[in-house]
């Protein structure tokens, strides 16, 4: 009988939301199945972490820089190194600097995480965990831009500051011992990482009740609810 696949615990590594797996090898040490760690506090994935192999080993997944060669859209590219990459990034961004001054750079940034393995993970040592504090400003520009993560934004800063007036980071909502979940403006099936999901079925599964208040018509097939859509001309005036 050949011996079973060998399994690890670890952290989805797709997005930086670092949800925690346990990912599956083969004898080859490739990973075939990736799945939620049931013994974490999370316990959930994402469907693009449950399809993430697919992801690791596409053919067409880029693992080295590639450098325009052609014009401007004609998607011709010739493979450089990662040494290479450094050095012209670098001559440009000097050049820049040296031609129109420092200001005429600017960063602009992506989601953020709540979790930071990731950067414990990949960060080069002693660099502060923002790209514009480890890399712009040392570069002598203020101009640091980002997507504002309408979801963050939304979500961890301005709906618990004006509703409960604290940040999400600075709350804790306990909702394992809750008699009645308000979901306000929220799908938690859809969160990136559905942080609170497990938690809420886990709570009407002990017969807590839940309230979603919400603009729009979602399906919440993992928990039942009660559901509040407020009218159009009320949302537009809380707006
Ligand atoms: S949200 Fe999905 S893709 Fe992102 S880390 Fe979690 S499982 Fe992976």
């Amino acid at each position: 009988m050949s011996e079973p696949f060998k399994k690890r615990r670890g952290i989805c590594g797709i997005c930086p939301a670092g949800c925690w797996i346990v990912a599956t090898y083969d004898h080859g040490g490739k990973i075939v199945k990736v799945e939620a760690d049931l013994n974490s506090p999370l316990g959930i994935t994402c469907r693009l972490g449950d399809h993430s192999p697919e992801i690791i080993y596409a053919s067409s997944r880029l693992l080295h820089p590639l450098r325009r060669k052609g014009p401007k859209g004609a998607y011709d590219f010739e493979p450089i190194s990662w040494d290479q990459a450094y050095d012209e990034i670098a001559g440009r961004l000097n050049a820049i600097k040296a031609g129109f001054g420092a200001h005429a750079a600017a960063i602009y940034t992506g989601r953020g995480g709540f979790e930071l393995a990731m950067c414990d993970i990949f960060q080069p040592k002693g660099v502060a965990i923002s790209s514009a504090s480890s890399l712009l400003f040392p570069f002598g520009s203020p101009n640091t831009m980002g997507v504002g993560a309408l979801c963050y934004v939304a979500y961890a800063m301005i709906a618990p500051h004006v509703t409960m007036g604290a940040m999400l980071i600075n709350m804790f909502p306990d909702i394992e011992n809750a008699e009645m979940v308000v979901v306000w403006g929220a799908n938690p099936a859809t969160d990136s990482p559905a942080l609170d999901l497990n938690k809420i079925v886990q709570a009407r599964k002990r017969g807590a009740k839940a309230i979603c208040v919400k603009e729009y018509t979602i399906s919440y097939v993992f928990f039942p609810v009660f559901c509040v859509m407020p009218k159009p001309e009320y949302v537009k005036y809380a707006n």
